[in-house]
């Protein structure tokens, strides 16, 4: 199984959450996301998502 998985965050992504955090930087996916809004999401994490597997960047 690889390590980029969509069981979940890895450590590697928890870890850049927590420094976006502390850095005060803006950790919530779904504000950026193409998917971002009720019928295509089905995700309860929406719209505070902070490690999606569906995330993908709006506007591409
Ligand atoms: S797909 Fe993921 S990142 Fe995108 S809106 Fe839904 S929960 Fe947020």
């Amino acid at each position: 199984m690889s390590s980029k998985g969509k069981s979940g965050p890895s450590w590697l992504d928890k870890a850049k959450t927590r420094i976006k955090k502390t850095l005060g930087m803006n950790v919530f996916l779904c504000d950026t996301c193409k998917w971002d809004w009720r019928g295509a999401c089905h995700h309860w994490e929406r719209p505070n998502a902070t490690w999606c597997p569906d995330y993908e960047k709006r506007g591409k």
